[in-house]
Order: C-alpha cells, then structure tokens, then sequence
C-alpha cells in the first residue's frame, strides 16, 4: 500500500514555504510511518526554527499584497482550490489512510468533510460586511469594517490530518490573513497534499506556507511563531497541556488565539431514549477514528431503566466491529496513531481496571493483527477517582456510568475542567430544553452522535478553548474590527 501512495503525484517529499518545494536547510529528515504495520511511507524535511523564521517572513511579505486582493478573487481562488480537492479527493484519501491509519471510507468522509471548509470560506469570503451604527450625534456617523490580522500560525494535529487545516487556513484566507502551517508530525503528508493542490489553483507564493518537523523540533517551533512580532495570531487544535503552553507564549505579545483542546463528552441516555437510535449514536460517536477524536464520547451516563437493554446492544453492535488495515474494504477500526496513544490507552484501561472496573467486552491490545491496534472496549464501575474518568482516553473505550436522576446526570456530566461535546437521548421535550440549558459545553448532539459540519460553529468552553471554528463566527479569529467615526458632518 505504501508503494501506491508513494507513486502519487500527491505525494510530496518537500515542505512548501514562498511557492517553492524545499527541503529543511540542515537537510534533515524523519520518517512518516503507516501505524497499521509501522513501516515507513516516505523521509521528509525536518525543519527547524531556522527554517521557520524565513517562512514568517515570506508570509509577512506577501501579506502586503494579499491583503489587498478583493473578496470576490480570494472567493475565486478559494472554490478553485475546493474544485481540485474534490477531483482529487480519492487520492487525498488513500494518503490520509496511509498516515494515519483511519479506514479507507472515513478518509473520504474527512476529506468531504475538510473540502466543506474551503468551498463554505470561499463563500463567507464575500459576506464579510461592515456595518454602520446609529450615531447619538447627529454630526458624527460610525462605521465599523473588518480587516485581516495578518501572519497567523496554524499548529494542526493528527487525527484530523485534512480538515484541521482547511478549517483554519480557509478562513484565514478568506479575510486575507496569510498562513504558516506546522502540521502534526505523524501526518504531514495530507497536509502537503492539499498545498500541493491549492498551489494548482493559483493561491499566489507565500500566502500558505507548510513547513514540516519531527516532534523534537515542534516546542521551539510553536515559540517562534508565538512569539515573533511578524506573526499576528495563533490557531491551535491539539491537546490541553501543549494549549495551555501556546497561551502563556503569547501573552508576551498579546497575540491573537484560537484553541481547539480536549474534550470530555459525556453521552447521556434517559430512561424515555429510543435505545437504537442510542446505540446507532454511541457506535458513530465513539468508535469514529478509533475514538481518537475531540469530540468522541468519553464517558457514558446511562439512566437506570434503560441500562441492560443499552449496554447489551451496544456490546453486541460493537461485536460486528472488523479491526484491521484501514486500507482493507470492510474494516471500520484502524489502529491507534502511535506508540505514544498505545501506551495512554492501554494505561487508562489498567487504571480503571485496577480500581474496580469490569470489562464487558475487550479490554486489551490486539496484537495478533498488529504493534497499534486495541480492541473496541466496554468497561462499567467506573469511579470519578478514574482516569478514563477525568481524562480523555483518545482510543475505542466505552465506559459506561449508571444514574438514577437527572440532576445526578448532570452534575456527573458538568463535573469535569473541560466543555468541548456533549451528547443526550431523550423524548421528552421538557427534559430536552432543560438539560440542553444546563449541560456545560459549547456543542451539544440531542438525539443524534454527529454533529461536525462546516455551516455550524466548533468549539468547546472551560479548559477545551477559546474560539469557534467553522461557520460565519469562523472567521473572528483572524480579522479585527476598525471603528471609524466620521466627524463634522
Ligand atoms: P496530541 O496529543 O494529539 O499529539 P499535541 O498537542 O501533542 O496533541 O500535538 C498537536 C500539535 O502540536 C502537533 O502538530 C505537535 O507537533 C504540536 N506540538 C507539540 N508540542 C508542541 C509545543 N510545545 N509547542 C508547539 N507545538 C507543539
């Protein structure tokens, strides 16, 4: 599999910084390895800060022109890159797969899902609209416009390798920022990728800018875009604890953040749920990317009435479950992303196993079919002294809580530092309106598992950020807002 994707014209072995394919100036490289066998797909630049300072300033200098382009071009350069993507997005996909393990259909539906952000931003391009405010003076008219804020850095993760970076660096775009883009370390492949697609479109040298780094290198990194006087704001998707380094550095420059961190849903099934509908929830919720996503499930509330008869379908929908290469038809779970998340998952299942919890189903690494997959998991007994409890596990583990009311479901779910996702099944419609009201998270699944799409905003509360991405507030990130007031009329 990785000869075909090495064949690709997608393929790229370079970084991209000003409109050139460039190695790292040390010429350094690191491997990009397949987590379904470990092996390695390509060797690509590992740049260092060096590397990165020239990319700063190359984005610098072509914000000067880019910022004056109209909206209409950057809305014609945007759907021309979407364009390509979508003649293009098989390809994409095998790439995404190859780096990161996630089956063959659900790199696809990333891709669908990242292109959305490109051909919606191309749109929002040209709705960015100033507004005029009824003066109290009536010699005085006040204006207000929206302007771009310049360089921004953009340090994406793994688990979205295409969307976390459209969903940020289309939006940067549209308001005519210009971009750095330091994506993860183990799938920067799809990253080039779709450089590699928008340069075809025509996005002119220096407005997008990947430069590529092993893990060693990323700390150094993150503090020279954070800190440099060219680079007016950072957007983050990543873990909690590397946010919260991101946002000390800034606070030197009061640099402009966006944060996209963990999350901690809680899903939370009442006694009135449709229980299939439920379950259906669950397994698209939790068991997507492996569970290694932000918005996954993390801890299951179940109400009393309806506990056997969700826990036993559940375990048995999760039985159906094919592990295995994602690259294979029919596998639904890849491998988790590296040694690292192996290590996390297989400890938090210890820990819960260690202090009480029971395992329904799985419970261990399956290391008959590979070095990184897990099996898909259901624990119950699970105590708020847990780590699967208070943390994000990021792997396909299910634990499972029992309630009684709904005030106690409530304060299990809103219990925890983080706000990003929240999920709940009910049919009652007083119950609906409450709880909605009163669960602590920026998003919030009634009735359904899904809730990601390009038209809505993403974002979480507490600890899991600062910001929303996607949708017509996507945008605020990356433009301010110039107040005029015009006198002597
Ligand atoms: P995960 O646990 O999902 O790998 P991380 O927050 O560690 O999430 O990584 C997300 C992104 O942040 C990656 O691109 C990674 O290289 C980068 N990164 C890791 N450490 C730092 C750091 N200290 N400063 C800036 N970026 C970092």
């Amino acid at each position: 599999y990785n000869l075909i994707v090495r064949s690709m014209n997608l393929l790229s072995k370079k970084a991209y910084v000003n409109g050139e394919w460039v190695p790292a100036t040390s010429n350094e490289v690191f491997e990009v390895k397949n987590p379904a066998d470990c092996s390695t797909i390509e060797k690509i630049p590992d740049m260092d800060v060096g590397d990165v300072q020239n990319a700063i300033q190359c984005a610098s200098k072509a914000f000067q022109t880019w910022k004056s382009t109209t909206a209409k071009e950057r809305s014609i350069l945007l759907r021309k890159w979407f364009d390509l993507m979508t003649e293009n997005q098989k390809s994409i996909a095998k790439i995404l797969t190859a780096e990161s393990g996630k089956p063959l259909s659900e790199a696809m539906g990333e891709v669908h899902y990242g292109n959305s952000f490109v051909e919606w931003f191309s749109e929002q391009a040209r709705n960015v609209r100033g507004e005029i405010i009824p003066s109290p003076t009536p010699s005085k008219k006040i204006m207000i416009e929206h302007y771009p804020i310049g360089v921004v850095g953009l340090i994406t993760p793994w688990n979205f390798p295409h969307a976390m970076i459209t969903r940020k660096a289309s939006a940067a775009l549209a308001v005519g920022c210009t971009c750095v883009i330091k994506p993860a370390e183990d799938t920067p492949l799809t990253a080039l990728a779709i450089v590699k697609l928008a340069e075809e479109a025509g996005i002119p040298k220096g407005v997008l800018n990947v430069v590529t780094s092993d893990r060693k290198n990323a700390p150094a990194i993150g503090k020279l875009l954070c800190e440099s006087p060219l680079v007016a704001g950072i957007s983050f998707t990543g873990s909690t604890q590397v946010g919260k380094i991101l946002y000390q550095q800034c606070a030197k420059g009061i640099k402009r953040i966006g944060l996209e961190l963990g999350g901690n849903a809680p899903f939370i099934v009442y006694n009135s749920a449709n229980i299939d509908n439920a379950v259906e929830g669950a397994m698209a919720s939790k068991f997507r990317n492996c569970g290694q996503t932000c918005v996954s499930s993390n801890r299951f509330l179940i109400q009393e009435d309806v506990y056997e008869k969700f826990v036993n379908k559940l375990v048995e929908e999760i039985k159906k479950l094919t592990i295995g290469n994602g690259a294979n038809t029919g596998v639904n779970l890849g491998p988790l992303i590296n040694t690292l998340q192996m290590n996390k998952v297989s400890s938090f299942v210890e820990d819960a196993i260690r202090k009480g919890a029971k395992v329904l189903t799985g419970g261990k690494p399956a290391k008959d079919i590979g070095e990184l997959f897990y099996e898909p998991t259901v624990i119950t007994n699970i105590k708020d002294n847990m780590d699967v409890y208070n943390d994000e596990v990021f792997g396909p583990i299910v634990t499972i809580i029992k309630f009684k009311t709904e005030e106690e479901s409530l304060k299990i779910a809103n219990g925890v530092n983080r706000g990003l996702a929240g999920y709940f099944y009910s049919q009652d419609v007083s119950q609906i309106f409450r709880v909605n009201k009163l669960l602590e998270v920026g998003m919030i699944g009634i009735n359904n598992g899904i809730i990601s799409t390009a038209e809505a905003p993403f974002g979480g509360i507490k600890e899991s950020g600062i910001g929303r991405e996607g949708s017509h507030l996507g945008i605020e990130d990356y433009s301010y807002v110039k107040y005029t007031c015009l006198g002597g009329l």
